[in-house]
């Protein structure tokens, strides 16, 4: 192993922890951060961990004015014996570097990142919560910080970890959530963005979410930037359907972000043997399987929450329930597999606990 240096200087005055049973989702950051910066001519540079604290930038920084800005999340969690794990860290940082060359941002180490990473871990690790359902929620990002208006990609970046302690993203449990099909924005196309991991994507989603949230719906289900046809994904999750008994979910085209939960879905259902396809699937064809009664189950798959059932479709004035508004058997399963493996109390014979 490559021998990494990385300077550390410890915060001397430590924040008080808050209640590891009350926690939300995103409010609370750690005591330390992880920066390093990068210069033309100079490459990555100055890697070190310091106290968390705010990052002064010029005002030109070219991040403000043209979102030249890619990010991750990932979660960490505290198993029985104590023992620290991550879940499929090394997809994130493959992850982190394609988002970096679609946003022309130079790539990182991925094996350093994720020393870093460890290693931030480490000094802040009493902030990783062991109470049922919480986790350590890790966000490295990068950013332009070069002082240039001017639409160039910029020559100096930095990369930031920070740590923040979250509760359930259900406090209740699984919980199916009601969905509005957008039939007018649409958050990403293909031979955009919609793939890389960037601020804009979600800029982009805001108005329809905020829009839908207003009628009453939890999220969002996209449609194709195209035809406003094929499904997409639901909110910023990827979304799965059980149909007559196969499990669909939308084929990458580059509008889709390639999430590591879906990725693992996939290959937990080949595991099991229950068959799983990734094609173009339209919006007209699911509300036609749901005629046919066909339609079995419904969710979303993501870091944050999982997995998220879909219990209601809205689309064209017509409102679907899915499975009688109940997390369906299959959602359960894959819930209980994925959060079994990443917490330590299932096996993992796929190997990817870190
Ligand atoms: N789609 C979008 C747009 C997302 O932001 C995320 C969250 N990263 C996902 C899907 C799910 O990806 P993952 O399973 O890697 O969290």
């Amino acid at each position: 192993m490559k021998e990494y240096q990385i300077d550390v200087q410890l915060s001397s005055n430590l924040k008080e922890k808050p209640a590891f049973d009350q926690l939300s989702f995103g409010t609370v950051f750690t005591d330390h951060m992880f920066i390093m910066d990068y210069t033309e001519g100079m490459g990555w540079h100055d890697a070190r961990i310091v106290p968390y604290q705010p990052i002064s930038l010029d005002p030109s920084a070219i991040i403000f004015h043209y979102g030249q800005t890619v990010f991750e999340g990932l979660k960490a969690y505290n198993t029985k014996d104590n023992e620290i794990l991550l879940f499929r860290p090394d997809e994130n940082m493959k992850r982190l570097n394609r988002s970096n060359k679609r946003l022309v941002i130079p790539e990182i180490d991925e094996d350093f990142a994720l020393y870093a990473l460890k290693k931030l871990i480490a000094v802040d690790k009493d902030w990783v919560p062991s109470v049922e359902g919480t986790s350590l929620y890790v966000r490295p990002f990068i950013f332009a910080t070069e002082p240039y208006l001017g639409v160039r990609p910029s020559a100096q970046y930095s990369f930031v970890i920070i740590l923040s302690p979250v509760g359930a993203y259900y406090k209740e449990g699984i919980n199916p959530v009601k969905i509005a099909v957008e039939g007018d924005f649409v958050r990403a196309v293909k031979g955009g963005t919609g793939n890389a991991k960037t601020a804009g994507n979600y800029a982009a989603s805001l108005k329809a979410q905020h829009d839908a949230e207003k009628q009453g719906y939890s999220q969002v289900l996209w449609l194709d930037g195209r035809e406003n046809k094929y499904i997409e994904e639901v909110g910023s999750m990827n979304v799965f359907f059980k149909i007559d008994g196969e499990v669909v979910t939308p084929e990458l085209n580059g509008s889709i972000l390639e999430g590591i939960t879906r990725k693992s879905v996939i290959e937990l259902l080949q595991y099991w043997n229950i068959p799983v396809v990734e094609r173009k699937i339209s919006i007209e064809e699911l509300f036609a399987a749901h005629h046919e009664g066909k339609l079995e189950e419904a969710f979303g798959t993501g870091t944050a929450a999982v997995i998220s059932p879909i219990g209601e479709l809205s689309w064209n004035g017509e409102k679907i329930t899915v499975n009688n508004l109940e997390t369906g058997p299959l959602a359960k399963k894959i819930y209980d597999s994925l959060t079994g493996i990443q917490t330590g109390v299932a096996e993992d014979p796929f190997g990817w606990r870190v």
